[in-house]
């Protein structure tokens, strides 16, 4: 649902709608134009009283549409959303936006040392989980909030952006504090109340498709952290779970264009967790610029193969700088840039 407010409206007339709205359960997002004023509705699980709305001072009329209002709606003529990566850098731009980091942080020095080749060879962010999802309970859990603090150290030595998971509500807060971007990854996908709780803070948020979600479902997950007020999201498709055996989880490429074209949020695409086999990940990476992924999300590692995790799917410093250069080509081809 869409409501027109007269042109003559002032703020306080669309704040009171948006609180209207609020009471009803609903939210409502504010886009000015050039000459008009118009509040999108999100959400529809509220209770509509319409009467109300359209008795609402300097609202002149309600549209409807057929389908549930995606916020990230791709409308014909509509760009990407450039999403913030930290102070320097963006996702959903011409320039690609290139995550590469540890699976896990393991110790200060180590990850320093990634930090400036990932920097050298022309990442614009760091990742590394501080909290780690793990399959077992007995695997390394990360290092929690001193693992934070040394991502931080490594964003002020080298200036690239932090981005790193968050798997719980109450950690948000202490995360964000740290991070400049909150990873929601892929066993979360479906934590609604962790997407709402993202939703209501402002750091750009990449989400992780859930191994065994639909397109639906990941563009529905996206909308729960819209709905809090953050628009800042970047997708990112890291493979799901099929019969297939060789990979660890089939890199479903075909995802990127059809997200492109539903929706106006940048598309990253994890090539490590999306095959678990770091000879596929350069390949697989060069397959993700070519299809119009706006970046990606590498795994690398100063030593793969003592890695506390996912050493198989990691390239070593020196890979990942070929890989880096490797992409150029492409990218320029693509009309991007690295
Ligand atoms: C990760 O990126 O560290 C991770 C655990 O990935 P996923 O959530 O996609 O499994
Ligand atoms: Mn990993």
């Amino acid at each position: 649902m869409i409501i027109v407010m007269n042109p003559r409206c002032s703020a306080e007339h669309t704040d009171n709608v948006v609180a209207l709205l609020d009471r009803m359960g609903l939210a409502g997002w504010v886009i000015e134009g050039a000459s008009q004023k118009v509040i999108e509705v999100l959400g529809g699980n509220g209770d509509i009283d319409r009467g109300a709305l359209e008795c609402a001072p300097m609202v002149d009329r309600i549209l409807d549409r057929a389908d549930p209002i995606l916020a990230a709606t791709r409308e014909p003529g509509d760009q990407t959303k450039a999403v913030p990566l930290g102070a320097n850098a963006t996702m959903g731009g011409q320039k690609l936006g290139i995550i590469a980091g540890p699976c896990a942080v393991e110790d200060r020095e180590r990850l320093l040392e990634i930090a400036h080749a990932a920097k050298e060879a022309g990442a614009a962010a760091l990742r590394g989980g501080a909290y780690k999802p793990r399959t077992s309970p007995y695997s390394f859990q990360g290092h929690a909030e001193k693992g934070l603090e040394w991502l931080a150290e490594a964003r002020e030595q080298t200036g690239l952006a932090i981005v790193t998971e968050v798997m719980r509500c109450e950690h948000v807060e202490r995360v964000a504090q740290y991070a400049d971007v909150l990873q929601v990854g892929s066993r979360n996908m479906h934590h609604t109340h962790l997407l709402a709780t993202v939703g209501k803070q402002s750091k750009p948020v990449l989400l992780k498709r859930g191994w065994c979600s639909t397109i639906d479902e990941f563009l529905s997950a996206a909308e729960y952290i819209m709905l809090g007020g953050n628009r800042n999201v970047m997708l990112c498709e890291r493979g799901i779970r099929t019969h297939e055996t060789y990979v660890r989880n089939t890199l479903a490429l075909a995802l990127v264009p059809e997200l492109k074209r539903r929706s106006t949020l940048p598309v990253v695409v994890d090539p490590s967790h999306g095959t678990g086999k770091d000879y596929l990940v350069p390949p697989m990476s060069n397959a993700a610029i070519a299809c119009g992924a706006d970046g990606l999300l590498v795994e690398i590692h100063t030593a793969p193969d003592r890695a506390w995790s996912d050493g198989c799917q990691s390239l070593d410093l020196k890979e990942f700088a070929s890989l880096m250069e490797g992409l150029k080509p492409i990218a320029n081809a693509c009309g991007r840039t690295l």
